[in-house]
Parts: C-alpha cells; structure tokens; sequence
C-alpha cells in the first residue's frame, strides 16, 4: 500500500510513519530526511539547499523529485511506501503520479493530518531527537525514561534540535504549507484519494485513526 501522510509542520507526519515502517513494513520516503542527510554529508545538493531550508523556504521541485525517483526505482518496499513532506506542491503530485505509473504501482490513499497552527508551535518547538539513532522526542509529550540518554539505543548527550524547528523559520514553513502544499488537499479530494484524521490526539489514538483510513481506502 502506498500513502501519502499530508499536514503541517509538526502534524505528526515523522512520527506515525514511524510506527508504519515498524508495524507494516513499509518504507518512509522523508524528503526532508533525506535533504537533511545530503546536508551532514556535506554534498554539493546539501550545501545547495541549506541556507533555503533553514529559512523555511521550499527547495525546488526539481530536486525532491529527483530524489524521490532514486528511491522509488531502487527501493524494495515489500509493505509500501509512505510519502511524508513529499509532495508539497501540485508540481510534485503531478510527477509522482507518473513516476509511480513508471515502476508499475499506484497511490491507495492520501491521509491529511489536521492540527490548528497554536498546537504546531508548541510541538515543534519542543521537539528534539537522538543524533545517534534518530529516534524522536518532546519536552513535554515525550520525555526520554532517563534524562539526557535515548530511550532506544541507550547514548547520552546526543540529543539535538533541528536548526529550522525555531518560531521564525515555523512562520516561513506555515505559509509555504498554506500557499503551496494545501491546494493538494482539494486536488487528491477531487480525486477522490483522500481521507481525514484528527492529528491532535495522543501518538496512539492517531495511529488507530491512521489505521483505519488505511483499511477504508
Ligand atoms: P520537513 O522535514 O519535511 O519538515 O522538511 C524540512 C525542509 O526541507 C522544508 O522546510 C524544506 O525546506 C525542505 N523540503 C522537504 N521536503 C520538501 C519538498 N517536498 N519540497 C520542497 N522542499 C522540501
């Protein structure tokens, strides 16, 4: 099964295809993961769009595409792939429709995640993450077991914050998410592809929602 997660900044979007990827099998396509990585590698893509990501700014379609089909061609997605930050333009839905027509598969369902804009800033400005395995945390949501030590692969002291997870690059990345990624709310519906969760419940209660829109679609 093949599903797009869709929603704001800090909707949840990382965090439930997490439990997909471990649940299902599936394999999470993060555009943002993925540019993040060029990033630390220090690629000439990376340097490329570094300062435009930490403004909040959208990095061309161009080479989120180009990303994507890397991946859709060389990926074994034995579960499916979970689209999540991808696509946020009608340019990027359009593309990904014929790059998925080009490897013989096809989109079941585009899942929106709604959250209002008050509850974003507070869950994106306390998140952080473990350097070491990525796994995902919150200051007040969820806190590690032991301070300052992942939960899952036990380091301390590598807990970092993303550099755009700040209230003026959250500015930046709402009115993208406004100007540019919503209209494909109306364009899926259209379609008749999408589905609506609440995104405001407890990571748990979320999933079930996301579950279900799953076996609904
Ligand atoms: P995310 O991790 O999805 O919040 O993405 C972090 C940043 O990466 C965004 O603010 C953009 O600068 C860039 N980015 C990620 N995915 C895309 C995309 N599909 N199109 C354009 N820019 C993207």
């Amino acid at each position: 099964m093949n599903i797009i997660l869709i929603g704001p900044p800090g909707a949840g979007k990382g965090t439930q295809a997490a439990t997909l990827v471990a649940n299902r099998n599936m394999v999470q396509l993060s555009t943002g993961d993925m540019l993040r990585a060029a990033r630390t590698s220090g690629t000439k893509m990376g340097k490329m769009v570094a300062g435009v990501m930490d403004r909040g700014e959208l990095v061309t379609d161009e080479i989120v595409i180009g990303l994507i089909e890397e991946q859709l061609t060389t990926a074994d997605a034995e579960g499916g792939f979970i689209f999540d930050g991808f696509p946020r333009t009608l340019a990027q839905a359009d593309a990904l429709s014929d790059l998925l027509a080009k490897v013989g598969q096809k989109l079941d369902t585009v899942i929106q995640m709604s959250v209002n804009d008050d509850a974003l800033v507070k869950r994106i400005t306390g998140r952080f993450t473990c350097g070491n395995c990525g796994e995902g945390y919150h200051e007040e949501f969820k806190k590690p077991a032991v301070e300052n030590t992942c939960d899952k692969c036990g380091e301390t002291g590598t807990f970092k914050k993303r550099a755009d997870d700040n209230e003026e690059s959250l500015k930046t990345r709402l009115m993208a998410y406004y100007k540019d990624t919503s209209p494909l709310i109306g364009y899926y519906y259209a379609k008749g592809q999408l589905q609506q969760v609440d995104g405001l419940g407890t990571i748990d209660g979320v999933g079930a929602e996301i579950a279900k829109a799953m076996d609904n679609a």
